[in-house]
């Protein structure tokens, strides 16, 4: 079999650990033996979201987990602030327009992130808001939006709630769930989490409880008090994603490997600080500032003067190299080159390196190795002997 690079912003490469891990016999989900997985394993998650409350396990993709979020905070009719700086901050304003709430959607352009200020004008003339919603990592652009200043001015200015989708890099990137004050947070397996797609990861505070409590829910699938009401006994209502379930119990293994939560973090800022530092040499332009830059996922416009799609299906088909196009008006414009989860500072090398490759079979005019280079440096000075 030919080798796939895969480095998309998610799916992302599965560590061999978590495989073997996922192989292991089936189980059923009322034993006392998955009862102690998901009691140990959903503790263990805990700090990857910054909280103590629990961790709420469905057998979903990412986007199902966003609209238990919000079906069971709000009722029709309601007024919602969507914070939307790319592609899924507008599946979330889909999400709450279904379901006939008043969203009120505060747009920022593509590549740009919302700030503490944009948010305050925003929220200052809105006095029935019930909710603000927010992505923290915006895939489609590869912007980290500033949450936990976010999360306070949520706060301050008004008594809603702040739900966060965290999809594309909880397990990549800081979060303090508690501290900062996010009422919701919601992350998926197949991204920064090292798993395949299937499951979903959530955690509710106890403000949002009391909301949830008192509201009317009209899903029956997505009902979270019956999740919690099985959480209790380290159960969920429907057959979980077991399997699943056992790969994340070895994700945590990996990152009290790696030497605890901080140091992964760090890895994925070494990682995004090696891949701007070789665009930059390679004089190929990035979507996002510096100072928003995402951990997780670097949007790359398409070097001058070549043709991008058929640019990314030779690296694909020379050299196995797998990157993601750009979504709505950024397809054929700019690449996405994920580094989250399974991803070290040697597969940035690699993909660099590869990068070059291409651009050397397309006649681009740079000095080759300068991107590499780059890299290695940032690599080096992060990492003296
Ligand atoms: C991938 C992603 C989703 C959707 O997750 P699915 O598992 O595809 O449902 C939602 N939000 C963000 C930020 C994502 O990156």
């Amino acid at each position: 079999m030919y080798p796939n690079i895969l480095r998309h912003p998610g799916p992302t490469p599965i560590p061999k650990k978590v495989q073997l891990a996922m192989d292991h016999d089936m189980i059923s989900h009322r034993t006392e033996e998955f009862v102690q997985l998901y009691r140990e394993t959903t503790k263990r998650v805990k700090p990857i979201f910054g909280t103590n409350q629990e961790i709420l396990l469905i057998p979903s993709g990412g986007t199902a987990a966003l609209e238990a979020a919000v079906v069971n905070i709000l009722s029709p009719g309601e007024e919602v602030v969507v914070i939307t700086v790319g592609a899924f901050g507008n599946y979330f304003v889909s999400i709450c327009e279904k379901y006939g709430f008043k969203v009120h959607k505060l747009e920022k352009n593509w590549g740009d992130a919302c700030t503490e200020e944009d948010l305050i004008q925003f929220l200052k003339p809105l006095s029935n808001v019930k909710a603000v919603f927010a992505t923290y990592n915006e895939t489609s652009t590869g912007i980290l939006n500033p949450i936990e200043k976010l999360a306070e001015v949520v706060r301050t200015y008004s008594d809603a709630l702040f739900i966060v989708d965290g999809v594309s890099c909880i397990g990549g990137a800081p979060a303090e769930m508690d501290k900062w004050g996010i009422d919701i947070l919601v992350t998926g397996s197949q991204k920064a989490m090292m798993l395949p797609p299937g499951l979903s990861l959530l955690s509710i505070s106890e403000k949002a409880w009391r909301v949830i409590e008192k509201n009317h829910t009209s899903s029956y699938y997505l009902d979270l008090l019956s999740y919690r009401d099985w959480a209790e006994n380290g159960m969920t209502p429907n057959t979980s994603a077991i399997s699943l379930i056992f790969g994340l119990s070895a994700v945590c293994d990996l990152i009290e490997e790696e030497g605890g939560f901080s140091q992964t973090i760090a890895r994925h800022e070494l990682m995004k600080n090696m891949v701007r530092s070789a665009m930059k040499a390679l004089s190929i332009g990035l979507l996002t500032s510096d100072e928003y830059a995402s951990p997780t996922i670097t949007a790359i416009w398409a070097p001058k003067g070549l043709e991008l799609p058929l640019f990314l299906s030779h690296l694909k088909q020379k050299y196995y190299l797998d990157f993601a196009g750009g979504l709505g008006h950024l397809q054929g414009k700019i690449f996405r080159f994920g580094h989250m989860g399974y991803c070290f500072p040697s597969d940035i090398l690699q993909a660099v390196s590869l990068i070059e490759a291409g651009l050397q079979d397309f006649n681009y005019s740079f000095e080759p190795g300068v991107g590499v280079l780059a890299a290695q440096r940032v690599f080096l000075d992060t990492h003296r002997m």
